[in-house]
């Protein structure tokens, strides 16, 4: 805990339901802390321990740097779900939450379904994530590619002084719930598009609808194009895939696309290949359960994440500046924000008691 600057951490067990779960809150300067339960069936105590306070700071810097008033908190059921997962069990994880009185609000996240956090909310408030029909915000994808667009038309800004897409080579990397949604703007907006998928009939039917050129799994990276879109899985970049990369940027949605952080980001920017900050670009789930907090609407999640844009120019700007890469000056952007937010505080609760003296 105090070499990540965690704030709690709590153990939480229950034979009776096979419950065994932790609940890490990183940081609540900026507010209450957000972040998604993982099942998952680790194999140790001490293995999702270290997972859980690694995602929850994550969620910190996520938070702070897309304006959120939201701190950084992830929760973990160790167990494999297919087996341990039912009613019962996630009530009581649902309680544990709820004694935390708002401390940590939980979300969906591997292993958990919208299904799953009905029961939860059965038991807390402290819920995000809910089925529409529950007055949720539904599956958060398409506010996450929204997200990703607006950052690449930011990004194509930045190198070419102009922010439309049309005739601009793409290639995404997987064409799931966000990359499909990504596709679709995309070539509305009239960009070349190329895609990678594990799934033949994806590929095919992408080249139907949006005149995707099909690339093997394994050629991605080598492909020359104006932007690679990341879409699949995380440590995509990394020593072996940078020095074949033939892009000018890399905008996409995975969580953590550098394999080292401080290493790649490196590799990337010796190459003159500009990363737009993952953590940043792909907040729009995050803001999408946001405003489920406030009464959802979509209209309204959007709308929100079009702050990306402008943060993004922010964060390269910085990075010129200060002489580092984009993924640091994202992570200083992030922590100088909670630092400001912190004083600010410190200076609030002075006050009354300096006023009450006089
Ligand atoms: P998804 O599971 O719907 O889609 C992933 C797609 O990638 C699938 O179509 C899969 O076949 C493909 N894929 C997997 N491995 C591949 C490989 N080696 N090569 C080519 N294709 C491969 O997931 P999603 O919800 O679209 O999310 C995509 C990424 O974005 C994930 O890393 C996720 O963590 C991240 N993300 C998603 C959201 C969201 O709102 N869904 C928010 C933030 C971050």
């Amino acid at each position: 805990m105090a070499e990540m600057g965690h704030q709690q951490v709590m153990f939480c067990y229950d034979a009776g339901v096979s419950l065994r779960a932790i609940i890490a809150v990183h940081d609540t300067t900026l507010g209450p802390s957000l972040g998604g339960v993982r099942f998952w069936p680790y194999q140790s105590e001490a293995e999702a321990l270290v997972d859980v306070l690694r995602l929850s700071r994550g969620m910190t810097y996520k938070a702070a740097i897309s304006g959120l008033n939201l701190g950084g908190g992830k929760s973990v059921i160790i167990g494999d779900p297919l087996v341990l997962k039912n009613e019962a069990l996630l009530r009581r994880f649902g309680q544990f939450v709820e004694s935390l009185n708002g401390l940590y609000i939980t979300a969906e996240d591997m292993g958990v379904s919208v299904k799953d956090m009905t029961y939860i909310r059965m038991e807390t408030r402290h819920v995000t994530g809910l089925p529409e029909e529950m007055g949720g915000s539904g599956d958060p994808s398409p506010v996450t590619a929204y997200g990703v667009y607006l950052s690449m038309k930011a990004t194509w800004k930045k190198l070419t002084g102009t922010e439309s897409l049309q005739g601009v080579r793409i290639l995404i990397q997987g064409l799931g719930k966000v990359g499909w949604a990504l596709a679709e703007r995309l070539y509305q907006e009239g960009a070349v598009l190329l895609a990678t998928d594990l799934s033949a009939a994806q590929l095919e039917e992408a080249a139907r609808r949006y005149k995707v050129q099909a690339v093997a799994p394994d050629e991605w990276y080598k492909q020359p194009v104006d932007i690679l879109a990341p879409c699949a899985r995380g440590a995509v970049l990394n020593e072996s895939t940078i020095p074949h990369l033939q892009c000018a940027a890399i905008v996409g949605s995975a969580n953590n696309q550098l394999a080292d952080e401080e290493a790649d980001s490196q590799r990337l920017a010796e190459r003159g290949i500009l990363y737009a900050p993952d953590f940043l670009i792909n907040a729009g789930g995050l803001i999408n359960v946001y405003t489920e907090l406030e009464g959802y609407n979509r209209q309204r999640a959007l709308a929100r994440t079009e702050y990306i844009y402008q943060a993004l120019l922010d964060v390269y700007q910085a990075a010129e500046k200060r002489g580092i890469t984009p993924h640091e000056a994202a992570m200083q952007l992030a922590q100088e924000r909670i630092r400001a937010i912190a004083g600010l505080r410190v200076r609030t609760f002075h006050q009354p008691s300096a006023l009450s003296l006089a």
